[in-house]
């Protein structure tokens, strides 16, 4: 479904190499662990994957297509199969909890009878169907990102990025999320979950690619 294939990716004309030679691939329906410190190249993956950037060189697939050759009309297609969330959450501060899953869905016209029914699905699916309400100040940090979640699920992504989610949580909190995280696998979705912390990474019997210096050692 993903494939890096012998991607290269330098930042400030060359002076700074973010990944080296990375090959690999995720099929449908995998749970992978991208581990590695940070600084180690786990973002600049992501962000070749949703097309925020190009590779210096080589090449990522998603499906059938070659990123670099999309062109510009197909990239929110694109990004409509990829989810993502973020160690930070970047939700909207002074909307509700409902109101940021709609604004994901609103903001591609999605009709309101559909907004209607999908939103207080997903809100159901993390686990938030009793804070529709709330605004994120009012969450705990594991809250936020499972409504941070919920947006991202929002147009049925093929794929979920989860870059660092559980950076900002406590062990128990971050636990939930990864819990969460294998649900929404085990309902369909590929997930690709970057992280340094090795510790929920052992517990779990799941695949793990690391890399190190944008490299893949393992
Ligand atoms: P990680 O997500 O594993 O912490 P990143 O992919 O963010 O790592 O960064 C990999 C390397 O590329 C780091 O050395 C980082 O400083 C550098 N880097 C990332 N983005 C940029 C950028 N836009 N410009 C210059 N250097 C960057």
């Amino acid at each position: 479904m993903v494939k890096f294939d012998n991607v290269s990716k330098y930042y400030r004309n060359g002076e700074i190499r973010a990944l080296a030679e990375v090959d690999f691939e995720v099929g449908e329906g995998e749970f992978v662990f991208l581990i590695g410190p940070s600084g180690a190249g786990k973002t600049t993956l992501f962000r070749l994957l949703i097309r925020e950037e190009k590779p210096t060189s080589g090449e990522v697939w998603f499906k059938d297509d070659g990123l670099s050759h999309l062109s510009g009309r197909k990239i929110p297609q694109l990004r409509r199969k990829i989810g993502i969330v973020f160690q930070d959450f970047k939700l909207l501060r002074h909307q509700t909890v409902e109101e940021n899953v709609r604004f994901a869905l609103e903001v591609t016209g999605r009709n309101l009878n559909e907004i209607n029914e999908i939103v207080p699905y997903l809100l159901e699916q993390v686990g938030l169907a009793h804070r529709t309400k709330a605004f994120p100040h009012e969450l705990s940090t594991g809250e936020q990102q499972r409504v941070a979640i919920a947006r991202a699920l929002a147009h049925e992504p093929e794929v979920l990025l989860a870059d660092e989610p559980t950076g900002n949580l406590d062990q128990a909190n971050a636990k939930q999320i990864v819990k969460l995280l294998k649900q929404i696998n085990d309902w369909g979705t590929t997930v690709i979950m970057a992280t340094h912390n090795d510790k929920l990474v052992k517990k779990n019997k799941t695949r793990v690619v690391k890399i190190e210096d944008g490299v893949i050692s393992e």
